[in-house]
């Protein structure tokens, strides 16, 4: 690794935060007049991109900037989708289901329970506080909870 910067000869310290290069490195603000991001935008993905190619290379293809920067941001959305993705289906999977027709239009038969009608909560405004938070909700004190299915009556505990 060279000690000096590839452009202006300067000396490089952990402070100039050099990049390297292919052939060498090049300090934080000669890469920054020629449109390499800063220290502190400088990802391992942008690292790695350096490293493929000469100083002079570089600084002969402004389009490489460019080109990296949407190589990056597509990677990144790929990533970001992958995880939407799996949060969902992790959801999915732990979501509360009735045992019978698998809805999940179901109810904590709790407190209620005297006088709560099946029959008028079927079709009636249905809690919506999410099914997430109802397992949560069975969970949390290590006791079976009553639910109940507003889509066929099926009582159950879970
Ligand atoms: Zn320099
Ligand atoms: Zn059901």
């Amino acid at each position: 690794m060279a000690k000096y910067c590839l452009e202006c000869n300067q000396k490089l310290n952990l402070f100039k935060f050099p990049v390297r290069f292919k052939n060498g490195s090049v300090c934080n603000s000669c890469v920054k007049e020629f449109g390499f991001p800063g220290a502190s935008e400088i990802t391992i993905a942008w690292q790695v991109n350096a490293r493929s190619v000469d100083w002079e290379e570089f600084k002969s293809k402004p389009e490489l900037v460019e080109q990296w920067r949407a190589e990056i941001e597509e990677q990144n959305a790929k990533v970001e989708a992958r995880k939407a993705e799996q949060q969902a289906e992790k959801f999915e999977k732990e979501r509360l289901r009735c045992p019978k027709c698998k809805s999940i239009n179901i109810q904590v038969l709790g407190k209620q329970k005297k006088g709560f009608s099946v029959g008028k909560a079927v079709g009636g405004a249905v809690l919506t506080g999410g099914v997430g938070t109802l397992a949560g909700f069975a969970g949390k004190n290590g006791k079976k909870v009553e639910f109940v299915c507003l889509d066929c009556g099926t009582q159950f505990k879970k």
